[in-house]
């Protein structure tokens, strides 16, 4: 497999230097490696023909299929986005829609009313027609010239529109496979044995063009094996390094900043969990090893006070302490929180951003090398290399999957001992996920939320009920309560999506004429975001309408209304987060998903979660059982250090515990994977690791 790092895709039979650029802008494939490795997402007999009629009815568990037949008509319809081609195609059994939304000028060139074509997609039925939206449209010969099973790639929509279909890949890959003899083995021979796997060699061949379903099944797991493997041999080999020889800071004393704040400052008494969690931050920090805690908890578990007094004991020890978070609002706010929860016992707490001034930049910089600045917040800007602590003893980065391995590295390389590192993730994460994405960290779990908490009463309602859902909000703002709406947008960089964005914030503003409306989105300039949030925070706006930047860690006890519209666009975990924005305080609170009428039943279910519980586990395993969009996994995996592009966090927790327990013991028997019999893998794991190679050596 090595040699294939090396030979560039413009010299693979059937790609050729120009559909070698559009490959590599479009889906990061240079090499023939990478091709191999780009693998189909499902597979079709193009031997079968269905009939039209046979498809009416279809529903949403209908594959894709392929029908033979001539094109009726063309027409364009609709304005601006909402602009598609629908042509009528018929094969004399009844007729179907074909429908697409982009590429219409070049997909009107290439067709003609009359010709026979082969058209291949996923049928619907959309107001008793029956559909398939950006079908592939082949002639008959072109199909007819390769047999058996092909796959189906996964494309981008300017690939199709190059003619740049599943069907050229395929056949690229197809010729490519036929021309070299052996593709050489990557994992250790005594994995692949005892775990019963098919060698690379197949795997690879019968990814692309399965020769029998089992054989495809075979390679799949293979394939996941391999991902997972990788992973879970470097967080082990990283984990055991840092275990082993990474000495830490050793902060035994509780001082008078600890003991000032909890008589003096502490506001309510530690839940019992907030109390387990401190006592497991206390033995690490006298264990003489550098901490890399994950402390789990619910949204509003009270995380930020835990990292507080964990900051407070490492100050008490003479050490300076920074808090990461991953945007600006959000650092803001801990800023705030923290300088008040400390005002009284003098505790020198500043803000670090992207906008910070000049001026107060020079005066962190010169308190932070004088030791006189107890605890940095921010966002970042914490991590540029310009700035400097005298002796930076604990860092804590809030609500980690923002944040990569990488920028974790970089904290612990701002002292000559890194400093303690503590995690805070809102998201509930199944035992599995939490081995592969948070691997080398130890784990704390807040499991109580603080006392007197009601839950947030949450409904489902539909675009008809808006007048009696905008009544209720209402009622809640002359109550003196605030107001949450969140609207999603797919792309925060479509002008279209932001151009009904800002209408939606206009007839807010026209319904509730007597109240101010804070608006904030992720295309906004940081002083203009903060200046409409502060708004809200402060109490002056009554109704927030924003996208998703406030999902995480906004904290306005006062609003008791969260309205999400288009709720069933999100997925389970978003839902979670965004709810937990209300319910802070002690007042009844409430979330309104607004749905339209027609959705799937997927999509209901995943509703009905929200509806029928507010326990954040619940909600994540259900989450993992519907792989909903916008699940977990997608922003866990960017976090990963290897691509994954077959295996699936949360389906395959399975293939994740045989992974990590294979990785066990390879590296009990060759720690450092020097061994000759295992050294081809160790280049392979070396290759395969996104991240470059200096910082990999921090842990
Ligand atoms: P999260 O875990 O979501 O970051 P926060 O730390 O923002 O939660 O805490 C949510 C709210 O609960 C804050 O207003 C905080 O002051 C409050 N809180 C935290 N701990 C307790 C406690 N033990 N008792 C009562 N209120 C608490
Ligand atoms: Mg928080």
């Amino acid at each position: 497999m090595l040699s294939l790092r090396n030979y560039d895709i413009k010299f693979v039979k059937g790609i050729g230097p120009q559909r070698a650029e559009l490959l590599t802008s479009e889906l990061g494939i240079r090499t023939a490696y990478d091709l191999l490795r780009h693998y189909p997402t499902a597979y079709i007999d193009r031997s079968k023909i269905h009939s039209i009629r046979s498809l009416h009815g279809a529903g949403e568990e209908m594959p894709s299929v392929q029908v033979r037949g001539r094109f009726v008509s063309f027409n364009t319809l609709g304005e601006g986005a909402r602009m598609r081609l629908v042509g009528l195609f018929t094969d004399g059994t009844a007729t179907l829609e074909c429908v697409w939304f982009k590429g219409i000028r070049f997909i009107r060139q290439r067709l003609r009313t009359g010709n026979e074509y082969i058209v291949f997609g996923k049928p619907t039925m959309f107001n008793h027609t029956l559909q398939m939206s950006h079908p592939d449209v082949d002639t008959p010969e072109s199909v007819g010239a390769a047999q058996g099973a092909h796959g189906v790639y996964p494309l981008t929509e300017r690939l199709r529109q190059r003619n740049l279909n599943s069907k050229v890949l395929h056949s690229a890959i197809r010729l490519f496979l036929d021309s070299r003899a052996h593709i050489a083995e990557t994992l250790p021979q005594s994995v692949i044995e005892s775990e019963g796997l098919m060698d690379l060699d197949s795997a690879i061949r019968n990814i692309h063009i399965p020769r029998t379903p089992e054989l495809l099944a075979k390679a799949r797991a293979r394939l996941k094996f391999e991902e997972l493997f990788y992973i879970q041999t470097d967080t082990l080999m990283r984990a055991r390094r840092r275990k082993g020889e990474t000495a830490g800071y050793i902060m035994p004393h509780i001082g008078r900043w600890f003991n000032d704040f909890y008589s003096q400052c502490l506001p309510f008494e530690l839940t019992g969990a907030q109390k387990r969690v401190m006592k497991e931050i206390r033995a690490d920090l006298l264990g003489g090893r550098q901490m890399n805690r994950l402390v789990q908890g619910d949204v509003g578990s009270g995380k930020t006070m835990v990292a507080l007094m964990a900051m407070l004991l490492a100050v008490d020890n003479g050490y300076q302490a920074c808090l990461m978070a991953p945007t600006e609002i959000l650092a803001t706010q801990h800023f705030e929180t923290i300088s008040s929860l400390t005002a009284r016992i003098g505790l020198n707490v500043r803000l670090l951003t992207g906008s910070t001034k000049a001026k107060d930049r020079r005066l962190i910089a010169e308190q932070l090398e004088d030791g006189s600045l107890h605890i940095l917040i921010g966002t970042h800007a914490l991590i540029e290399d310009k700035v400097v602590f005298h002796r930076l003893g604990f860092a804590v980065i809030d609500e980690q999957h923002r944040f990569g391995v990488a920028q974790r590295a970089k904290l612990w390389a701002k002292s000559e001992v890194p400093p303690h590192i503590l995690v805070m993730t809102a998201t509930p994460i199944p035992r599995t996920l939490a081995m592969t994405v948070y691997g080398d960290l130890d784990v704390s779990v807040i499991d109580e939320l603080p006392p007197g908490r009601k839950p947030v009463e949450t409904v489902l309602r539909y675009e008809e009920q808006r007048t009696a859902v905008l009544r209720g909000a209402a009622e809640q703002i002359r109550l003196g309560h605030q107001v949450y709406i969140v609207c999603p947008l797919i792309d925060e960089n479509d002008k279209l999506e932001l151009k009904s964005l800002a209408e939606g914030y206009e007839q807010i503003c026209q319904t509730f004429k007597d109240v101010r409306v804070a608006f904030v989105h992720g295309r906004m300039k940081p002083a203009e975001k903060d200046y409409q949030m502060n708004l809200f925070a402060s109490g002056e706006a009554k109704i927030l309408v924003a996208t998703t930047v406030i999902e995480v860690g906004v904290n306005v006890p006062n609003a008791t209304t969260m309205i999400i519209e288009n709720a069933e666009r999100f997925g389970l975990s978003q839902l979670h987060q965004l709810r937990g924005r209300v319910g802070r305080g002690a007042d009844r609170s409430f979330c309104v998903l607004m749905s339209k009428h027609q959705i799937s039943k997927d999509t209901r279910k995943r509703l009905e979660v929200m509806t029928s519980t507010t326990d954040g586990f619940i909600i994540a395993e259900a989450d993992m059982e519907m792989r909903g969009p916008g699940d977990i996994e997608g922003t866990m995996q960017s976090g990963l250090p290897f691509d994954l592009k077959i295996a699936n966090l949360a389906s395959d927790g399975l293939i994740i515990a045989r992974a990590r327990a294979a990785a066990e013991r390879l590296l009990d028997d060759d720690p450092d994977l020097t061994k000759p019999a295992n050294r081809q893998f160790a280049t392979a794991l070396a290759q395969a690791a996104k991240r470059n190679a200096d910082w990999s050596m921090i842990s």
